[in-house]
């Protein structure tokens, strides 16, 4: 197999959702300068992202839409009719100035990801993973649906068998719903139960072309482990792939603000090598994600070991001076422990295996479920 590739693109290092907002952070930019500063990401493998043409977004979104996201880039404004509409100004999804760039730049990727991996191969593209955005509208600070634009472009290719796995702390709603009834795509989400969007219970299998697996408050490293082993991993044996998409949304993890999951990255990385071999094509794109330190030692660490790289114990200097740049104007971002700078892998939080959580491996094997 050809060598990893990793998508990445400038112009997340300085868009901002705005300062109040979630998304205020610098992420992307930030596991590209860990990945170079480690020696990780030499230029050969590196691609920029293309914008896509709005021809090319109309293949999942409707175009008086994209029109409407262009236009209120231009104008940084809405009118009433269109935030009601669209869910622009609203809800989450700022007007800010790279609101159709941004998104658009996103899907060039992942699209651009699915015709890398044509042939089969490997890529990372950490600026995906927009899962919640709808074919007519914003949704969950979601402008566009990259992965669903990504899978698109693999079925268009003639691909018929294809597994979507999502363990964002949210339900992969977005693309969930775009492909239910399709046979071609098993879409399967680890999320936390009772977050928003409050969709994706574990009976709950889009006519059978979904696994939902709603996790409890405190979800741990032994119990990710758990799930993969006994749920994830046999659903995605049991129907060997042609191609494999993992949305690595990195807000599961316990430093998140957003969500009360409790995993390390360790999880992250058991997932991306379990994946890893079980298709002649895998696309790993980022998502959620809140915590500045987090997100790129993760995402970071999800590409290391794509590339089969030892993580080192203690970061060399140029990449702790990366992470010491970063700032959170948050809780959590005025005493950052020493680790948040000095180490990429976390230390592991492993813990019991609740009841409910055996049951939900259990109910997401059940036969009788998928009609
Ligand atoms: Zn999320």
């Amino acid at each position: 197999m050809t060598r990893p590739l990793y998508i990445g693109s400038e112009i997340y290092r300085h868009s901002s959702y705005g300062p109040k907002h979630p998304l205020a952070v610098p992420r992307v930019s930030t596991c590209t300068d860990l990945c170079r500063a480690l020696g990780w990401l030499p230029d050969r493998v590196y691609v920029e992202a293309p914008m896509a043409s709005e021809a090319a977004l109309a293949r999942f979104h409707d175009p008086a839409y994209v029109a409407a996201l262009r236009r209120a880039e231009a104008a940084q404004a809405v009118s009433e009719a269109e935030r009601a509409r669209y869910r622009l100004g609203a809800e989450g999804n700022p007007v800010y100035p790279e609101m159709f760039r941004r998104p658009a730049i996103s899907a060039g990727g992942v699209m651009l990801a699915a015709r890398l991996t044509a042939s089969g191969g490997v890529v990372h593209c950490p600026g995906g993973g927009t899962h919640h955005g709808r074919r007519d509208r914003a949704s969950g600070f979601c402008f566009l649906n990259d992965p669903v634009l990504g899978l698109l472009a693999w079925l268009d290719q003639g691909l018929g068998n294809i597994v979507y796995v999502d363990i964002d702390a949210h339900h992969g709603d977005g693309v969930q719903d775009a492909f239910a009834g399709d046979e071609r795509v098993l879409t399967i989400s680890v999320h936390e139960a009772g977050r928003w969007p409050f969709t994706g219970a574990a009976e709950d299998r889009a006519g059978g072309t979904a696994r939902n697996l709603p996790v409890p408050k405190g979800f741990n490293d032994s119990e990710f482990l758990y799930l993969l082993d006994h749920a994830v991993l046999p659903l995605v044996r049991a129907r060997r792939p042609q191609a494999i998409m993992l949305q690595a949304g990195a807000d599961a993890l316990a430093e998140d603000p957003l969500a009360r999951l409790s995993l390390s990255n360790n999880a992250y990385f058991a997932a991306a090598a379990a994946l890893l071999g079980l298709a002649p094509r895998l696309v790993v794109l980022g998502g959620g994600g809140y915590n500045p330190w987090a997100v790129g030692r993760c995402w970071a660490g999800v590409w290391a070991t794509l590339n089969g790289l030892p993580i080192p114990p203690r970061l060399p200097a140029e990449a702790e001076a990366v992470l010491r740049a970063l700032r959170f104007d948050r809780a959590a971002g005025r005493d950052p422990p020493a680790h948040w700078f000095t180490t990429l892998r976390d230390a592991p939080r492993p813990g019991p295996v609740r009841e409910e959580v055996v049951r939900l491996a259990a109910l997401t094997l059940e036969e009788r479920l998928s009609a």
